[in-house]
């Protein structure tokens, strides 16, 4: 059996392993390089192997940074069958035509602007190639082995990080290896934690926050402060975030908050089609997270959904103290951008986010203390005030990632460090190192090693 990386090495995006195992190749996972452009470029590069040679795709969650190559991977020749959870399909199924949704849109930007170097400008794929892309898709359920080709088992397990993911787990002839993909935590508010594993030959970890540790606080405890305080002087709440994962954990916190009288009974509204869709995946797949079904359906009546554009603009209004959830998370597009038009320049509102804010958008720019921030070509005075909330990530800290590897019973022949930026990646190879004295590397971009 052989590795070779395609990406995720010294990054957090670009996931894609192309495993041989004798004269046939599998990748797992199969995601778009996103950030820098430098980067980004990459997802132009030719694969080092044909997709057509590729006999499946393993998937091990729905995040385009995993996921969103496939319908390039298609439209390159690639004809196998892609196996993923339910859960991940079903979430595939909302952020791939989304993605090459976008991609549409920046390639008729890049035209508009005239700014490409290539006339005219391409999408990496159209919405309707991503549509296209979810007939591969064939669901496995957790726990269960299966052989995408003879010799080879694979097996999902639960990996707590978005509804659908899962640690992979593979066997080939008697040497196993097993792929973390986004390891959640052990003890999230919503997820469920990862499943555990207790002996491989080879592992592959993520290191997304390999240098960092999360706040140990409730984060309602500091969310109710917040909305209080907003309500207290007459202002509402507008809430960038994250569809899939993010918008269903704070649907909760809110429902739980006002359930313990701890804020007042003020309108919620989830304003974002694609995390009213989320939240729909979420409720039909209990038993992935802690909440009942009963708890679901009072996240859905706790929220009023808007799913036309028309309703979205009547939010809009100083009437009345509110809460506004909207996309996208960083502020870089979607409806949140009208939204904060309207409420950033009164002091009485807060705008909260909720997530990691990349440099140089939107968000951070806002986080960073900025006085005017442009919005549709306009500066908008911003006067509200601006809160993060921390402690809401999908991602185990390193604690948490040694915590989970304490419960290896002997120590993997090697363990790979991915998904990470350098300095993460590398501050996590020292700690599992100093901790359990394993033989950890971070690989580079296009490295290979033989595993037998
Ligand atoms: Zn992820």
């Amino acid at each position: 059996m052989e590795i070779l990386f395609l990406g995720a090495t010294k990054t957090v995006t670009g996931s894609k392993y192309l495993l041989t195992f004798g004269a046939q190749k599998i990748l797992l996972d199969c995601g778009l390089f996103q950030g820098f452009k430098g980067l980004r470029l990459r997802n132009w590069d030719d694969l080092p192997v044909r997709p057509h040679d590729v006999e499946s795709v393993i998937l091990s969650h729905a995040h385009i940074d995993h996921s969103g190559y496939i319908p390039l991977l298609i439209q390159n020749g690639f004809r196998g069958p892609i196996y993923s959870t339910s859960g991940t399909k079903d979430l595939c199924a909302i952020l791939l035509p989304d993605s090459g949704h976008l991609q549409e849109e920046e390639a008729n930007f890049a035209n508009r602007h005239n700014y490409s170097k290539h006339h005219p400008a391409l999408p990496l794929y159209t919405r309707e190639e991503a549509e296209d892309a979810l007939k591969h898709f064939q669901t496995k359920p957790y726990d269960i082995s299966f052989s995408p080709i003879p010799d080879l088992n694979v097996k999902f397990l639960k990996a707590g990080h978005i509804i659908g993911a899962s640690i992979v787990r593979m066997n080939y002839k008697g040497t196993s290896i097993v792929f973390t993909g986004d390891l959640g935590r052990p003890n999230d508010i919503v997820m469920r934690p990862p499943a555990l594993v207790d002996e491989t030959d080879y592992l592959v970890v993520e290191s997304t926050y390999g240098n960092r540790l999360h706040e140990r606080e409730d984060p309602r405890d500091l969310l109710a402060v917040v909305i209080n305080r907003t309500v207290k002087r007459g202002g509402s709440i507008i809430i960038p975030s994250f569809a899939v994962g993010r918008a269903q954990n704070l649907l909760y916190y809110i429902m739980s908050l006002k359930q313990q009288d701890k804020i007042p009974d003020i309108p919620v509204f989830l304003d974002s089609p694609m995390s009213i869709n989320a939240t729909d995946i979420f409720c039909n797949h209990l038993g992935e997270h802690r909440l009942s079904d009963q708890q679901c359906d009072l996240m859905g009546k706790g929220a009023t959904y808007v799913r036309e554009s028309e309703g979205s603009k009547k939010l809009d209004s100083h009437n009345l103290s509110r809460i506004i959830i909207s996309a996208s998370g960083m502020a870089t597009g979607g409806r949140i951008l009208h939204h904060l038009k309207f409420f950033a320049p009164d002091p009485r509102n807060t705008i909260l986010f909720t997530g990691y804010q990349a440099d140089g958008t939107r968000g951070d720019r806002m986080i960073q203390g900025e006085e005017e921030i442009r919005i549709f070509g306009e500066m908008v005075p911003l006067r509200a005030e601006v809160v993060s909330l921390s402690n809401t990530s999908a991602h185990a800290d390193y604690e948490e990632i040694l915590g989970w590897l304490s419960h290896f019973k002997r120590p993997p022949k090697k363990t790979f460090i991915t998904h990470g930026s350098e300095a993460s990646a590398e501050a996590l190879r020292d700690k599992i190192h100093e901790k359990f004295g394993w033989d950890c590397v971070v690989p580079n971009y296009l490295d290979k090693e033989i595993l037998k």
